[in-house]
């Protein structure tokens, strides 16, 4: 089979592969659609989780499945199925710990274009299919499928790690396809006042459809001297994190109230140290907290986020700016991604 690869950091091109095997709990499914993502840009270009060859790529997509295992129950060949891009080892010790994202160790849940062969291929491998996978909704979009993936829980997961809270006021940083599903769970959490870090303009307009109430631009000067001024100096409740760098979450601390929460889920492709400035965090006794979170994966989660979807209350059709058909134009979205022009927030492919 075919598929686009990794062939070394800051290498990448279509390569043939043996088509993956099916184990008694697995499916092997095929792309109907597929989505990038920035991470694949950190993984392929920043080597961020380090040297990976001939690795193909992707973890976003929509798919049917073709072979399913003996022991699967719920799936059969033909299914249209929503794919987390975080599939875990749901008998593991640390799923059944509350941690599935990191079953087998820190991140690996994250086996797609990581510890494994990702789904930008004519053929792709689902462990745990019937934990892992969802039916698809009926009049869902496949490319609406795509930001299921990945975009939808890692975002809202900036949320849940911020413990967003009725009448909140909110500072999101980063409104790329992640920060604009933190800015919309926001809302649905009951955010009162939503402050949105971001300067391409379609992200801009679609943030403020979502929910955002005001921009700050990390162009114009400190982030944390712009909440403050706007807030008469008392700062935040809580900060979610989908943009910037390990610089950011100084920014962040300065900017929240005593007892205020971070949520991150920025992928922190280079630098080596995360700095808590020591005057703002309270000597250490601020109560401020930091969480930066994998999104979690599975299929409940995909068929309760789905839901929203469904009832009329996530609108995703806003997230995408570019569909290419077939799949020869992966390498392009791909490129793309990488390049973010002012036009892009999400690029699909429909393979
Ligand atoms: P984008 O690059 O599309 O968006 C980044 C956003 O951050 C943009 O709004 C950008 O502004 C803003 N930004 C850039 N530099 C700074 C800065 N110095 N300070 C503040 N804001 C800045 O990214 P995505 O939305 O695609 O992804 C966001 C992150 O989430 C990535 O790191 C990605 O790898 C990660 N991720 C994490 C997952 C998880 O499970 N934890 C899963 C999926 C993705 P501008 O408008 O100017 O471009
Ligand atoms: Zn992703």
């Amino acid at each position: 089979m075919k598929g686009y690869a990794m062939l070394k950091i800051g290498e990448s091109g279509w390569i043939e592969k043996e088509r993956p095997v099916c184990g008694p709990l697995d499916a092997i499914c095929r792309p109907i659609a597929v989505a990038i993502c920035s991470s694949d840009v950190h993984t392929l270009w920043s080597g961020a989780i380090g040297e990976r060859h001939n690795m193909i790529l992707g973890h976003e997509c929509c798919a049917e499945v073709v072979e399913v295992g003996s022991l699967v129950k719920d799936f059969k060949p033909g299914d249209r199925v929503l794919v987390p891009a975080i599939t875990p080892d749901w008998s593991s010790a640390a799923a059944q710990a509350g941690w599935q994202q990191h079953s087998g160790g820190m991140l690996g849940g994250w086996k797609f274009s990581n510890y494994k062969d990702g789904v930008f291929a004519d053929f792709f491998h689902v462990n745990d299919a019937d934990g892992n996978l969802a039916h698809l909704p009926e009049g869902m979009d496949p490319v609406d499928a795509c930001i299921m993936s990945d975009m939808v829980p890692t975002g809202f997961h900036a949320v849940e790690q911020a413990d967003v809270q009725f009448g909140d006021t909110v500072l999101v940083i980063g409104i790329g396809p992640v920060g604009l599903m933190a800015v919309r769970a926001c809302a649905l959490r009951g955010a009162s006042r939503i402050m949105a870090v971001g300067t391409r303009p379609v992200c801009m307009e679609v943030a403020k459809a979502y929910g955002a109430d005001e921009f700050i631009s990390y162009k114009d000067g400190p982030i944390f001297a712009q909440v403050l001024e706007r807030t008469n100096g008392a700062g935040v409740d809580r900060v979610c994190i989908a943009g910037g760098n390990v610089d950011t979450f100084s920014e962040a601390i300065k900017c929240l109230k005593p007892g205020g929460r971070i949520g991150n889920v920025n992928y922190l492709g280079s630098g080596d140290y995360v700095k808590i400035p020591r005057v703002e965090w309270g000597a250490g006794m601020s109560n401020k907290t930091i969480s930066g979170g994998l999104m979690p994966g599975g299929r409940l989660r995909m068929e309760k986020l789905a839901s929203l979807v469904t009832s009329g209350r996530l609108d995703l059709h806003k997230e995408v700016t570019h569909v290419f058909e077939g799949m020869d134009h992966v390498e392009e979205a791909l490129f793309m991604m990488r390049d973010k022009p002012r036009d892009l927030i999400k690029p699909v492919v429909i393979w």
